[in-house]
């Protein structure tokens, strides 16, 4: 019997002559080897694939699939990440063949269900965010990020403005910054107050007749909004340069306020995080952006638009950044998207947002005395605690507790995030989880503070790999198996 929890590849299943499935001896001529090719680039022998029954590989690949966490197996509180529960409905309908077998060179009239829907999508987003001119082609968050402020960089291109700096708070997601180099812009750092706001005599000493953007996110990453957005933009504008909204946190706001109201001139969704898609492990995302009308003639191509009661994809456009994106960017996660806003409507994206609120409340209310959250007593769709004191105390650190909460079957909290909080656990439960769930999560927090400390620095004691090096692992990835001399 195999352990199911085995570091065992394929490769080490094999077994000479086995088969999943035996064909029937071909009734047709065998097909030359190809004269075209080089003899010296032919293989003389078969390549070394394993040789595995059926049932070995569906148990192989069914037990590795669940050496990982995932939100449909376990809580999931990992923070600025929004790992919601992903709908099964919206699976069903985003693998409709309409959707998921049609091909990227489709002619148009075969495809007008489809554009339909990401015409009715770009309006959708418009109105959510309060801005209305819209592109579905980024495909993550940060590439929204870079394609927003290349928009940004043409509008003030053509404006003749010469514009060099991109300012973001220190509490900023790393994307922020790094977009910003991307673009072509220099980065500059705006230092956040006590309570976790944008410190506004910073702010002013750094507003100058060089900038281009401000990029905000709001609420942002410690959970809170930042009423000061409105003041911020007014003084954004009044120098010519333009606001940023980061919408990674858009789960806390939906049909509450829009970034278009409260000062916003771009903005990025993350439809994986707030519109339910799966993502993390689970497929890829999208980062439609959405932009105030004096920026619409800079949007990328193609753009989906009906004319004359047919909708079609609109490429000429002399203005336009042109493509960050191949075909029409990653329809699947926004076909997803569409079911999850339709399926909610505009009151049910509402009580969605003011769920992940409550939620987030109730768990901080909950654990703030244990583990306090320097940023207040209140929050939105989640909050930074900060394991500080007990490290302190103990010598625990929020890497041990990430750690050892995989023991007990629920995925850490984001850890050493936010920068500006030490020892930050940053925990966003999100709408679809329970009070059972939530008040289990707080009790084995609880239950972890008063085990030994030596026991919780080897944690995890239950996964197949434990501490792996983090950076190691990042800086040189093995991403290639080779064939070992022995392996037959
Ligand atoms: C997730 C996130 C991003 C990046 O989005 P991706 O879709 O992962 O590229 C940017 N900013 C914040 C605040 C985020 O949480």
């Amino acid at each position: 019997m195999r352990n199911t929890k085995s570091t065992q590849l394929i490769f080490d299943l094999s077994k000479k002559g086995r088969r999943a499935a035996r064909f029937p001896a071909a009734d047709v001529p065998v097909a030359p080897a190809r004269e075209w090719l080089p003899a010296a680039q032919l293989a003389t022998t078969p390549p070394p694939l394993p040789e595995v029954a059926e049932p070995e590989v569906i148990r192989h690949f069914t037990n590795l699939s669940t050496l990982n966490m995932s939100v449909d197996t376990h809580f999931y509180p990992l923070g600025s990440c929004t790992m919601k529960h992903n709908p099964k409905r919206n699976e069903r309908f985003a693998s409709l063949p309409g959707f998921a077998d049609v091909h990227p060179h489709q002619s148009e009239e075969t495809i007008q269900g489809y554009l339909e829907l990401l015409h009715e999508l770009q309006h959708m987003f418009g109105e959510i965010s309060g801005l209305p001119a819209v592109s579905l082609q980024p495909a993550a968050g940060a590439h929204g990020e870079l394609t927003a402020l290349m928009v940004a960089a043409a509008y003030f291109r053509e404006n003749k403005m010469n514009r060099t700096k991109v300012l973001a708070p220190d509490s900023a997601h790393g994307t922020n910054p790094a977009s910003a180099k991307m673009a072509g812009f220099e980065s500059v750092t705006v230092k956040s107050n006590a309570s976790g706001y944008v410190d506004m005599e910073d702010l002013k000493s750094k507003l100058d007749d060089e900038i281009a953007v401000f990029m905000i996110t709001n609420p942002n990453t410690l959970g809170m909004f930042d009423s000061q957005v409105p003041e911020i933009a007014r003084l954004v504008h009044e120098r010519g340069g333009l606001i940023y909204l980061d919408g990674a946190n858009m789960n806390a706001i939906l049909g509450i306020t829009r970034p278009g109201d409260f000062g916003a001139d771009m903005m990025h969704y993350n439809p994986h995080k707030t519109f339910s898609g799966p993502h993390g492990g689970g497929g890829p995302g999208a980062g439609p952006i959405c932009v105030a009308e004096k920026l619409r003639p800079f949007l990328p191509v193609p753009t989906v638009e009906k004319v004359d009661g047919k909708y079609t994809l609109v490429y000429d456009n002399p203005r336009s950044i042109g493509r960050v994106r191949s075909f029409f960017g990653n329809v699947g996660v926004l076909v997803r998207a569409y079911s999850y806003i339709r399926t909610h409507g505009p009151d049910g994206l509402k009580s969605a947002s003011e769920n992940a609120v409550l939620n987030a409340n109730y768990l901080l209310s909950k654990i703030k005395h244990i583990f306090p959250v320097p940023q207040g007593d209140r929050c939105m769709h989640e909050f930074v605690a900060s394991a500080a004191d007990l490290k302190k105390k103990t010598g625990i650190s929020a890497m041990d507790i990430a750690k050892r909460l995989l023991d007990y079957g629920m995925h850490a909290p984001t850890v050493y995030f936010p920068l500006v909080v030490p020892e930050a656990m940053m925990i966003e439960p999100t709408e679809s989880e329970s009070k059972e769930t939530l008040d289990y999560f707080a009790e084995v927090l609880f239950r972890i503070t008063e085990e030994p400390a030596d026991l919780l620095h080897e944690a995890p004691h239950t996964t197949l790999v434990s501490r792996p090096n983090e950076v190691q692992a990042a800086r040189s990835p093995q991403m290639q198996w080779k064939l070992e001399p022995a392996a037959k």
